[in-house]
Order: structure tokens, then sequence, then C-alpha cells
């Protein structure tokens, strides 16, 4: 049965009755009683439920987390590029995986794939990642998930890290989900926080869970690395500080053998309209009770006259007064402006959790209860109707 090394569900022949009581506890079907209970260790998910109910204790799960962070081999991050410039998510995974390193006594190190990324690797020391693993190739000159996957999961099987960073961007997402399948370990997406388990050394992942009801704190145990990834804005970067000092380790990829089924034959530059959420001090978030276009359009103007973005709510694009690139919120952009005004938003617990990094908030709303005024820094009960003429009156200084 432990077909994979490490694999944590132990069978024990000489105490098994054949019952097939285990066959019938597991949800996933992963067990089934030929002579003896027979695992698919793909379709097994370790959840336990067979070890339970096994009356001769025939089954049984390693218990003991295994690679606490303690044995492990860094915190690393996987950096993102986009045209050749490191996404600043990179530099802020790199300032919490300092945290984490700090608390763990392990070093930073970053994982940089693509091509002609010396000066990129360079900038990777300069926001703090002491050891930077370069892999650079000509095969990887365009963004091709499966090679990019392929050639990064090759890397960490070999270095092991004990901790594995990833941003949740559109190419986060779906190289983390890919990378975690290969290297067989857990990944927990979307992390609100992350730090060191003082007791058991291992990566404590922090994750709205429940439509955001409750904050869910997940391990990762019998697996390495920890993998989680977190959205842009969320962590702060550190400062970026040319006089850092780090090694550049180049790993040779002259035998890594691409996909050859899948080749990019153009890229298009989507233009996005209005200014971008992540790079504006002031983001106005508009919500459903904006309720229609021409009011959007009024807004829109007066926040054009303040420097501001304009964003929304699930219900605003779902209502069709604002581009779905634009939203704010749980299944949106995570954002941290410096002054966040909220009009005609309730503030349901999907859209704040993702302007928790504003350091001011602003709301304008009719009604006194709406949950947003339990956040905002400044409330102003009133309709869009009544605040906008006022609003354009007195212009803004932030
Ligand atoms: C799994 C899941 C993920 C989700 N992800 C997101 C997400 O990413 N982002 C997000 O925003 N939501 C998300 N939601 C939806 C979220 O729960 C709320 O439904 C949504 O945020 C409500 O948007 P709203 O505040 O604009 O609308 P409403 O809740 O309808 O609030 C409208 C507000 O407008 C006020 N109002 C009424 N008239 C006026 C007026 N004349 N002038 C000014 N104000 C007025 C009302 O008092 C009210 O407070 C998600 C939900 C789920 C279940």
């Amino acid at each position: 049965m432990d077909k994979i090394k490490g694999f944590a569900l132990r069978f024990d022949k000489e105490l098994c009755t054949q019952c097939g009581i285990c066959e019938d506890s597991c949800a996933y079907g992963a067990v089934r009683l030929a002579d003896y209970p027979e695992i698919d260790v793909d379709a097994c998910r370790l959840c336990g439920d067979c070890t339970r109910s096994c009356p001769a204790g025939a089954l049984t799960l390693a218990g003991a987390p295994t690679g606490s962070v303690d044995e492990g081999n860094g915190i690393y991050v996987l950096a993102e590029t986009s045209r050749g410039k490191l996404s600043p998510v990179t530099a802020e995974l790199l300032g919490k995986a300092a945290e984490l390193a700090a608390q763990s006594g392990q070093c930073v190190e970053a994982i940089l794939a693509g091509y002609r990324l010396e000066e990129q690797a360079k900038e990777l020391i300069a926001y703090g990642a002491e050891r930077v693993h370069l892999l650079d190739s000509e095969t990887l000159s365009a963004y091709i998930k499966e090679n990019y996957a392929k050639a990064v999961a090759k890397i960490v099987g070999e270095l092991r890290p004990a901790v594995l960073l990833v941003g949740a961007t559109q190419r986060g997402r779906g190289l983390s989900a890919r990378l975690a399948s290969m290297l067989r370990t857990g990944l927990t997406a979307d992390c609100t926080g992350l730090c060191i388990d003082p007791e058991t050394g291992l990566l404590r992942q922090v994750r709205p869970a429940f439509g955001g009801n409750l904050m869910a704190t997940i391990v990762t145990l019998g697996h390495r690395p920890q993998m989680a990834s977190v959205r842009p804005g969320v962590m702060k970067a550190q400062r970026c500080d040319w006089s850092r000092t780090g090694e550049i380790v180049r790993h040779d990829l002259s035998a890594f053998e691409p996909d050859t089924r899948i080749s990019l034959l153009g890229e298009t530059v989507k233009v996005s309209t209005g200014k971008s959420l992540n790079d504006s001090r002031i983001v106005v978030g508009i919500g459903r009770g904006v309720r229609d276009k021409e009011t959007v359009a009024e807004i829109s103007r007066w926040a054009a006259g303040i420097g501001a973005a304009v964003a929304g709510s699930r219900a605003a694009v779902e209502c069709g007064l604002i581009e779905p690139s634009r939203q704010v919120g749980q299944t949106g952009q995570t954002i941290s402006p410096d002054l966040y005004i909220a009009i005609g938003i309730s503030g349901q617990i999907q859209h704040t959790a993702a302007i928790t990094g504003a350091r001011r908030i602003i709301a304008i709303n009719p009604d006194k209860d709406a949950p947003i005024f339990g956040m905002a820094d400044y409330g102003w009960v009133a309709t869009v109707e009544e605040a906008l003429p006022v609003l354009s009156e007195i212009g803004l200084k932030v």
C-alpha cells in the first residue's frame, strides 16, 4: 500500500480481519477490499475515516506532522514577472517571507523563471531575497504554464523548501494549483494572514471561509512544501534596498524539454480603462445603492477630478454599473489605498475583507445601520443624490 514514500496511511496485514468496514467508511471510494484493503493513493484524502472505523486497528495514519518548518529548507517565494517587470505582489511576498524567516530561523529564497531575467534577480535581492534560484531559458520566454510548472516543480522537488509562497494573481492562481498537484502537496489559496506556529513550527495559513463568515487557519501536515497563495495588496513589501546582498544560483535548463504541444502564437495587451486600483491612493467604491449609470458617470468624473480610481461591489458589477475587472472583494481585487470612499455600499464581509488595508474609509449611505459604518473612519448618512453635489462643490484634498 505504501506506494509513495511518505504516504501517511499504513496497513497492518496481521491485524486485518477482512471485514470490509474500511471500504464502506470511505467517502472518496479510495478503499477497495480485494483479499486485503487496497488504497488508491490518488483518491485518498487522508481524512482518517477508515482508520477510525477499523475495529481491528489495522489501518493507521502516521499522526505526527512530518517535516516541520524547523527541518525545512527555507521560506521560498515564486517570483512573478509581467512584461519583464517584477509584479508588485512578489515584493509583498518577500516582505512576508522575511517575517516568517525571522520567526523560524530560515533563509528567504526566491525562484525566478523566464528568459533574460538577470536584472530582476538582482531586484529580488534588493527586496529581501537572500538567495535567488534563476531558471533562465529561451524555452521559458513565453509564459506557458505547463512549461513553467514543469521547470519550477523540478527545482522545488530538488530544493525541498519548507514553505512556498505564490501570488494569487491570474497567473499565480493557475500555476500554484498545477504545482501543488505536481508536488503532491496542499495549497491554501487567497491567504490573508501567515505566521509560524511557535509550538509546532508549522505555517499557519489564515483565509476567509464559508463566504467570509469565519476565518479558517489551515496547516499542511505531512506534505512539503507548505504552499500558500496571497492576493496582491495584502502583505507589505520591504523597502527596495540595492545595498542588500545575496546569491544568484543559476540552474542548468539545457536538458529541459518544453511541452511541444503548446506554443504561443501571439499576445494582445488588454487596455483597461481608468486608473489601476492598486496604483491609486484614492479609490471610490460604488455600490448597488448608486442605482443608475448616469450617477456612476457623474461619480467617475468627480473621482477623476480628485485623482481617484473607481471600483465597485459585486452587486454593482451584477447590476452592470461597474466592469467586472474593477470589483473589490473576496471574489474581486484586494486594495489598500490611502483613502477608500464607499458610496451606496452596505459593507458585507465579502466586500470589506478586501479593504482592510485602506488607511482611511469614508462611507456614504442613507441607512445609518449599514455595516459599512462599523469600519468607516468617517460616515455620512446621506443618499448619493444628496452627497454628490456637495462633494463636487467642496472637492477633496488628501
Ligand atoms: C461567495 C461570495 C463571494 C462574494 N464576493 C464579493 C466580492 O468580491 N465583492 C463584493 O462586493 N461582494 C461580494 N459578495 C456579495 C456580498 O455578499 C454583497 O452581496 C455585496 O457586497 C453587496 O453589495 P452592495 O453593498 O453594493 O449592495 P447592497 O448590499 O444591496 O447595499 C446597497 C446599499 O446601498 C444603500 N443605498 C440605498 N439607496 C441609496 C442611495 N440612494 N444612495 C446611496 N446609498 C443607497 C443601501 O442602504 C445599502 O446599504 C460575495 C458573496 C458571496 C456569497
